[in-house]
């Protein structure tokens, strides 16, 4: 019997290179699911994989075979999979309600959480605008930047800075305002214009900085300040690591420079931390550690401990007080999403925080992040496949070369990156590469035996394929 679905599935799942899978779920998923952020003629040709459980920084596929989760489930996870107390909290939400929705009326666990956001952020962010993606947190933030400008008589003020290489999700507000390159250039005509100054340079081996210098950076953010701040809304800025960059780190100082210049010159600053906050980095917000008080400030990824779909948008009260009038007056914020503040998403997030908060207070998450240092700088150091290596918190990039004593890089079409994460899962590790780099993002509850295998299978993974 053929259903309806198989005979307009294309034949593209069973073309060339095509891979024969027997499980009903690789079936369905080589028919009908178009993946994100692939070449999906490349996944086609590609050993399949379902994951079908998970506990701890462990994932198992639908074979049985277990992975250690190298990549955290996309920057998400902080407890690890199938952690009790985050289980629990959502058992009992999902015993009350599952959603209702926030246009127009509240529940307990999405106004706990806004207060709980408020508490954590730098005094002066006391609203919180709750959404379920990190672009949309993003898209948030600029428009409430450029309707702000409108309200109080400066609609000439919608420019956006941003900072090069910048990453801030695939929504068109976004593509803009970030600097992606490849990945979203065709879509230019499309997105409003931005400008972007150069990033700093931190030259870095592991967690040690060995050069770093902001001043072409700063002084490049100050020329164009004084040029367009009088028709510039926001700079836009993922505070201390671009990771979709690939990790690129800013010197200590660099985010305090630059919330410095947006102050003097009457531009907002938005800080993109939806990657380093929940203690990607260590603490629980960076703005909070660096001292920094933002006009706007995202959050997803971690937010629910890589549960649930969940993004926040915290706003400056000064600037929540502008939208403030009759009905008439039009200055409300049009923009929601119907899953906007999802309660199970809020209760597993208050739960994250809950938990997250001793580990950060008693020294834990610092010594595992000393711990992950030392074993990739004892690992690679000397490793002639690796040209740079960067980490800070339980964020890393390992760039791959030829030859650490040329400037030549792999051909593209090898996708080298790629053939060494599929090889990883060959020694049980889970690994996401970023063209030809690595990109280590553990969940944040291994402990030091497991990041020991994180490191140790990464370098087995990285021999096999690019043998001495
Ligand atoms: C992942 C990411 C985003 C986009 O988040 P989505 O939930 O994928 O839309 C935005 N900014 C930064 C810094 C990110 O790492």
């Amino acid at each position: 019997m053929t259903s309806a679905a198989e005979t307009c599935a294309p034949d593209i799942a069973a073309g060339p290179g095509a891979v024969a899978v027997g499980s009903a779920t690789h079936d369905a998923d080589r028919r009908h699911v178009w993946h994100p952020f692939a070449q999906m003629q490349e996944y086609l040709a590609l050993p399949p994989l379902a994951i079908a459980s998970g506990r701890g920084g462990w994932l198992t596929d639908s074979e049985g075979r277990e992975y250690l989760d190298g990549n955290a489930s996309v920057w998400t996870n902080v407890h690890g999979h199938n952690d009790p107390d985050l289980n629990a909290a959502l058992q009992r939400q999902l015993a009350h309600v599952a959603h209702s929705t926030m246009l127009g009326l509240t529940h307990a666990p999405g106004a706990e959480l806004a207060a709980e956001l408020a508490g954590l952020a730098p005094p002066g962010l006391g609203r919180v605008f709750f959404s379920d993606n990190g672009a949309g947190a993003v898209e948030v933030a600029l428009k409430m930047s450029f309707q702000f400008w409108q309200l109080t008589g400066r609609p000439e003020k919608t420019g956006v800075i941003g900072l090069a290489g910048a990453y801030h999700g695939d929504t068109f507000g976004t593509m803009a305002a970030g600097d992606s390159g490849f990945f979203h250039a065709r879509f230019r005509p499309w997105c409003f214009p931005a400008a972007h100054f150069p990033a700093p340079l931190c030259r870095e081996w592991g967690a040690q900085v060995r050069a770093a210098d902001s001043t072409a950076s700063l002084a490049a953010l100050r020329a164009l300040l004084e040029e367009k701040a009088g028709q510039t809304a926001c700079v836009i800025l993922e505070p201390s690591v671009q990771g979709a960059a690939g990790m690129r780190l800013q010197p200590p100082g660099f985010v305090r420079a630059v919330a410095a210049l947006c102050r003097e010159h009457g531009v907002h600053l938005i800080l993109d931390e939806v990657f380093v906050a929940f203690g990607r980095l260590g603490p629980m917000l960076v703005c909070a550690d660096e001292g920094v008080t933002p006009d706007f400030l995202c959050f997803a990824k971690g937010l629910t401990g890589g549960y649930l779909p969940l993004a926040a948008t915290l706003a400056r009260e000064e600037i929540f007080a502008a939208f403030l009038g009759p009905y008439e007056s039009g200055r409300a914020f049009f923009h929601g999403h119907t899953f906007t503040g999802n309660p199970l998403a809020a209760a597993v997030a208050l739960e994250n925080i809950r938990k997250l908060r001793p580990l950060i207070a008693d020294g834990t998450l610092r010594s595992r992040i000393a711990c992950f240092g030392r074993l990739l700088d004892a690992t690679f150091a000397a490793h002639p496949r690796v040209r740079e290596l960067r980490q800070r918190g339980f964020a890393a990039a390992l760039d791959l070369t030829p030859s650490r004593d040329s400037a030549e890089n792999f051909p593209v079409a090898a996708r080298t990156g790629l053939q060494v994460c599929l090889r990883a899962r060959a020694h049980g590790l889970l690994l996401r590469p970023l063209g030809d780099s690595l990109l280590l993002v553990p969940p944040l509850c291994l402990d030091e035996a497991e990041l020991a295998e994180l490191v140790h299978r990464t370098a087995r993974a990285l021999d096999d394929v690019l043998p001495n």
